[in-house]
């Protein structure tokens, strides 16, 4: 075969018409390493595409983080599970994977009151769930509830529902916030539907079933919600003090403890010197 010769610039401008940024950027060097160690070409060839394929997996992950909205700082990293004792860890991790409940769309429900660690805990497992390749997104649900009415005022609703199949997970935070008060809530019914059985939920909220009447439009319809929510579900109720509260008071505590600690170190001081 006789393959023809190429100059640097115009490899470049291939490279760049293939989107190839990574061997663009790294092919020097390797055909510099390859020539003097005497590498086979199929072994460039590999090691250079090896380069590519993995450069572009962390930037569909960077793409997906940026796309979720989640707050970066809600890891599972950070997240203390010593504050919810009745929350396992091993099964918060096993579902971090994401695999067996993704798949099938089901519903993760995590109820308890304000300040518990709920959306520190749905974050955190959305956070885990981008790096196995998922994409997820996290909102407020009377945002996204405002988003869809908006889109069904304009006849656009199905295609907005259409748009959000993307996400194979979304975070719905405060779910007792979007009030039916406030707003026509049908829509988040109909999101649910949309999705039951084939693209999973994440809810947060502040009341247990009991209080979602003041949700939905009316009682059939939030029996029906709930009938579709819970069918395939995980329900983690964080029934614990307000984190903040409980950090502020341990301080307090701390303190407390402290200041008689404060004069004997005074004391130790003095004998020690
Ligand atoms: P909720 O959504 O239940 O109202 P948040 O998740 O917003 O509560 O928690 C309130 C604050 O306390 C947040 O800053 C959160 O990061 C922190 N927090 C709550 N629980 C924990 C925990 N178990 N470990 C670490 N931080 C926590
Ligand atoms: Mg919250």
């Amino acid at each position: 075969m006789n393959a023809p010769a190429h100059d640097n610039g115009r490899l470049a401008l291939m490279l760049n018409e293939l989107r190839l940024p990574t061997i663009g950027r790294l092919w020097p060097e390797f055909v510099e390493r390859s020539d003097k160690e005497g590498w086979p070409a199929t072994r460039l060839l590999g090691a250079l595409l090896e380069h590519e394929l993995a450069e572009r997996a962390k930037r569909r992950i960077e793409r997906h983080r940026t796309e979720s909205h989640l707050d970066p700082t809600k890891t599972l990293a950070t997240f203390d599970f010593g504050m919810v004792p009745m929350v396992s860890k091993a099964h918060v991790t096993a579902l971090a994977t994401g695999e067996s409940w993704l798949e099938k769309g089901a519903t993760i429900l995590l109820f308890g009151p304000p300040g518990g660690g709920k959306s520190h805990l749905g974050s955190a497992l959305g956070h885990a769930l981008i790096d196995a390749g998922y994409r997820v997104l996290f909102t407020r649900t009377a945002e996204l509830v405002q988003k869809l009415q908006a889109a069904r005022q304009s006849l656009q609703l199905p295609s907005a529902l259409a748009k959000l199949d993307r996400f194979d997970l979304i975070i719905l935070d405060d779910l007792s916030y979007a009030r039916k008060d406030q707003a026509e809530t049908s829509v988040l019914f109909e999101l649910i539907a949309e999705r039951y059985e084939r693209k999973s939920l994440l809810i947060t909220a502040n009341q247990p079933f009991s209080g979602w009447n003041d949700v939905f439009p009316d009682p059939g319809m939030t029996i029906a919600a709930i009938d579709r929510l819970v069918h395939h579900s995980t329900i983690f109720e964080l029934n614990v003090e307000s984190y903040r509260r409980r950090k502020a008071s341990d301080k307090q505590s701390a303190r407390r403890r402290q200041l008689p600690n404060d004069n004997c170190e005074g004391g130790t001081t003095t004998m020690a010197s």
